[in-house]
């Protein structure tokens, strides 16, 4: 059996995970071993063909990190845990119109938008509050509430 291409192995994994998020060195993990050529460079050189393809589009997340997904044919945003680092979509179509607007309102034809939303998740938020509750709060605050 001829060994897989890594653009085929690379383009196969995003189907295999359609809603994941994955970062070139995420990628790079993931795609079977005998594939041809594997290494981090020819990941990402089937990324940038697959982008260039319209078959994946990327995100930019924050600090140096670029992540990659499966082309799903719309256009959505990113919410981000500055914590632990998940990434959510935000499907929003009243935000892509408000998008097209503000580029209308300066006379840019719209193209794309590459809004990225920093907060910090449920989970961390729960975390940090029983680490501060097993740290003790701080004092005058119990009793102010
Ligand atoms: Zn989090
Ligand atoms: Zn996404």
């Amino acid at each position: 059996m001829r060994p897989t291409s890594s653009r085929v192995a690379v383009l196969h994994l995003f189907h295999e995970f359609p809603h994941e998020h994955m970062t070139a060195d995420q990628v790079f993990r993931r795609v079977p071993p005998e594939t041809e050529q594997c290494s981090l460079a020819s990941v990402y050189r089937a990324l940038a063909q697959l982008l260039d393809a319209g078959l994946i589009t990327s995100a930019w997340i924050g600090e140096q990190r670029v992540v990659y997904e499966l082309n799903r044919g719309t256009r959505h945003s990113h919410l981000v845990c500055s914590d632990c680092g998940t990434i959510c979509d935000i499907d929003d179509n009243a935000l892509e119109s408000q998008h097209a607007a503000i580029a209308a309102a300066r006379e840019f034809r719209y193209a794309s938008a590459s809004l990225v939303i920093f907060g910090r998740c449920a989970q961390c938020e729960a975390s940090l509050d029983s680490a501060v509750r097993r740290a003790g709060a701080p004092h005058g605050v119990d009793r102010r509430a």
